[in-house]
């Protein structure tokens, strides 16, 4: 048994703890060599009750614990249910839909009283489902993941990390949901294939009776345009290199650039440049310090930033934009087009790019000891 060398039982204050502590160094000097084995199972959200995937994994685990067992070791198999934060607001809201509600019909208190509600139900069944499975954890040291001790975990966690330098906060193009108001990680979007259209927008040139065709999948995002680039091998728009197109309805000057990043082949291979709403746009724009106007509030609903369109949600924008676009002699085409787009794997709203402000973890260095790891055998993966 080892305990964190920098852990000094003087500075515990509860009777309990520093009990355990005392006990666990007694025990580590006086089982220098007994080998201890750790399994922290992957707590099962409180969603739902298990199903056959949380019986094949907690079996495995139960296997090993025993065996572990058998062969003379210390074991600690630790077991816990996980809150599952966003995901159980999910399927709590689920159910009030069906009463015909909605969170903000009862409030936050009343809201939070009924997901515990549901948890403590839940709770109740994944336990009695572990232990029917014969699951042989340490069932005195359960844990649920809001509790004080983990809470406090977490954020002496965060805050380590953060002296270190490895958690920084900035300004991000994420994967927003507008329905839930909250960021999706990659692994959370479903992508989907679907039959789309391409907007061919022409936009004027600055005191010439010039225009510049760009296109566009998603028209409404043009409120947030900050600039116009094309390729730098591309012949076609030299010759308005250092002049400025006017956006539409908002009227913005939107300086015209080259870089690299844009693809000559894609529409009439000049681009529309929405830093606030776009990721590539996002590292386009930092490299040539360009504006960022964000049009959206959180619920996908166009803000002051907008104009006239202030006040609709994103997809009636798009109609009204291109309606009015038509109108002034301004759309040139409209293309059927195969677009990528990325639902909300909770809620299937339609994700959108958004720059946002969030906490980032750097996984580099992380990521390399877990390779290395792999890579000296300390971790084997079965079937190899
Ligand atoms: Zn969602």
């Amino acid at each position: 048994m080892e305990l964190p060398k920098k852990y000094n039982p003087k500075e515990v204050e509860s009777k309990w703890e520093k009990f355990w502590i005392e006990r666990n160094l007694y025990q580590a000097g006086k089982d220098k060599d007994k080998k201890t084995f750790v399994i922290m199972m992957p707590p099962p959200n409180v969603t739902g009750m298990l199903h056959m995937g949380h019986v094949l994994n907690n079996t495995l685990q139960d296997m090993y614990a025993r065996y572990k067992r058998m062969k003379g070791y210390d074991v600690l198999w630790l077991p816990g249910i996980d809150h599952a934060g966003i995901a159980t607001q999910n399927v709590v809201e689920k159910e009030l839909k069906k009463e015909g509600k909605s969170r903000f019909d009862l409030g936050r208190e009343k809201f939070v009283e009924r997901v515990y509600k549901w948890k403590e139900k839940y709770e109740d069944i994944i336990i009695s489902q572990l232990r029917r499975l014969g699951c042989s954890c340490d069932w005195t040291r359960y844990r649920f993941t809001m509790d004080e001790k983990l809470s406090k975990a977490v954020l002496t966690a965060f805050v380590k990390l953060y002296e270190k330098g490895s958690i920084y906060k900035g300004k991000y193009i994420v994967n927003w949901c507008p329905r839930c108001e909250t960021t999706l990680s990659d692994e959370e979007v479903e992508r989907e294939e679907i039959e789309g259209k391409l907007y061919y927008i022409k936009y004027k040139i600055e005191n010439e009776d010039e225009f510049i065709t760009v296109a566009t999948t998603r028209p409404e995002t043009m409120l947030g345009d900050t600039a116009v680039a094309y390729h730098p091998s591309d012949q076609r728009y030299k010759k308005f290199k250092g002049k400025y197109a006017i956006l539409p309805f908002i009227g913005r000057k939107l300086p015209i650039i080259e870089d690299e990043a844009v693809d000559p082949d894609f529409g009439t291979g000049a681009v529309k440049i929405t830093p606030s709403h776009d990721p590539a746009d996002f590292e386009i724009a930092k490299k040539h310090s360009l504006e960022f106007v964000t049009i959206m509030d959180t619920k996908g609903i166009i803000n002051e930033n907008g104009g006239e369109f202030k006040g609709l949600d994103r997809f009636e924008a798009r109609e009204i934009i291109v309606k009015k676009l038509k109108e002034m002699g301004q759309l040139d085409k409209i293309e059927d087009y195969k677009i990528n787009i990325g639902k909300c794997y909770r809620c299937d709203t339609i994700i959108e790019p958004y720059l946002s402000e969030q906490w980032f973890l750097k996984m580099k260095e992380m990521a390399k000891k877990a390779y290395e790891a792999g890579e000296k055998g300390e971790v084997k993966f079965h079937p190899s």
